[in-house]
């Protein structure tokens, strides 16, 4: 029997949040059921639902960094348990045979991962919902182990915003030694900030917030660069090994180019709704590059998630009613978050 299930959902690229009842499926043999208790509000659950990178699944149910409690298991998982904490983060399948897949690379799955919402099973056509509802059901293998030790609504975004900033720093070995720079303090940037200081790198906050800057040094930044200073960012050219850039809007990516030295690179985990307009001298100069890293494969989610609760890392976050959705995504478009919005699912 499918699960009556409570959501908010958005019925347009135009309308609000709102509430919205659907159907979880009955627990398929390796699925695993679990009550939502908090949900994380990223920059990507707003774009897509105002459809900004393409046109979405409509009613779409946001949300893609869930965490709850086991609450049913179908009859073969052995990963997990009723009463166990757990974590759904951007993904909910993958083809499992490519070789990415087999590389624990599910992000980039050759066949197209199935995302947590805004997309669909395996099948390829039935619709995927997310975290902004009370109840989640997954197969145990998208399913992450979440420590008891840490404050679970903290938690929460390390699905999405810890993943994505862990994945690239460990990817280009970014640690003792290296000058790196973040560009964005918001809920990316500041888990970016935290895990850069964590692995040892000299860390630089570029933001246009001013009000941030004592932030910014609490959550590990040795520096802080105000990016509408020009004469700030000049001090800092030719200054950073890498650059995380998280911007969600469009941003001049020749200026942050310039901030690399030779060999650099520009991290880009933002994706502002249009592409990006580099000139080729901007590259050529001084061999930099310019790549991009998407969230992060199974393995490395749960690498992340233990190495969080070893060294006590969470997220900062403002707990919220879920009846205020709209007004925090209106926050978080003016940049206006310290630093992760957490929808408190008992308000549902
Ligand atoms: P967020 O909390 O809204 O943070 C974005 C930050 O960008 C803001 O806090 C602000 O920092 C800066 N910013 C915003 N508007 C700006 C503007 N007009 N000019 C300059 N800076 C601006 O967003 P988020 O949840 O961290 O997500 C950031 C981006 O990453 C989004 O595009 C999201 O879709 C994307 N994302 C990608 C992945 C992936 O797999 N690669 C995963 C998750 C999210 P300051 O105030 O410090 O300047
Ligand atoms: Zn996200
Ligand atoms: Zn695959």
């Amino acid at each position: 029997m499918a699960t009556a299930t409570k959501a908010y959902a958005a019925q347009t690229n135009t309308s609000p949040l709102a509430p919205w009842n659907f159907e979880r499926r009955e627990p398929k043999p390796h699925d695993v059921q679990f009550d939502i208790l908090y949900c994380g509000v990223c920059h990507s659950d707003l774009h897509q639902i105002r459809d900004e990178w393409f046109p979405g699944i409509f009613p779409m149910v946001p949300g893609h960094e869930i965490v709850g409690r086991v609450t049913r298991v179908g009859d073969h998982v052995k990963k997990y348990k009723v009463g166990d904490l757990v974590g759904v983060g951007c993904m909910v399948d993958s083809c499992r045979t490519c070789e990415n897949c087999k590389d624990g690379l599910e992000q980039y799955c050759e066949n197209g991962s199935s995302q947590t919402y805004n997309g669909t099973e395996q099948d390829k056509v039935t619709p995927t919902y997310g975290g902004y509802s009370n109840i989640m059901v997954c197969h145990e293998d998208f399913v992450l182990r979440i420590s008891e030790k840490l404050d679970l609504a903290a938690v929460a975004p390390l699905l999405c915003a810890g993943i994505t900033t862990y994945s690239p720093l460990r990817h280009w070995k970014i640690g003792k030694g290296h000058k790196v720079a973040v560009l964005g303090l918001g809920g990316l940037g500041h888990m970016a900030v935290k895990f850069a200081a964590a692995f040892g790198a000299e860390v630089t906050m570029l933001s246009h917030s001013p009000s941030k800057q004592k932030d910014a040094e609490r959550l590990g930044a040795h520096h802080f660069v105000l990016t509408s200073d020009k004469e700030q960012l000049k001090a800092v050219r030719n200054s950073f090994h890498f650059i995380i850039d998280t911007v969600s809007a469009p941003h001049d990516y020749n200026t942050y180019l310039g901030l690399l030295k030779t060999n650099g690179v520009q991290i880009c985990v933002g994706v502002p709704p249009t592409p990006l307009q580099i000139h080729g001298f901007s590259l050529l100069g001084n061999r930099r590059s310019i790549a991009g890293s998407g969230i992060g494969g199974i393995p490395e989610t749960q690498e992340m998630l233990d190495f969080c609760a070893e060294h006590n890392i969470v997220s900062d976050i403002e707990l919220i009613d879920i009846k205020d959705i709209n007004t925090a995504y209106e926050r978080m478009l003016k940049g206006d978050v310290r630093y992760r919005f957490v929808i408190d699912m008992a308000t549902l």
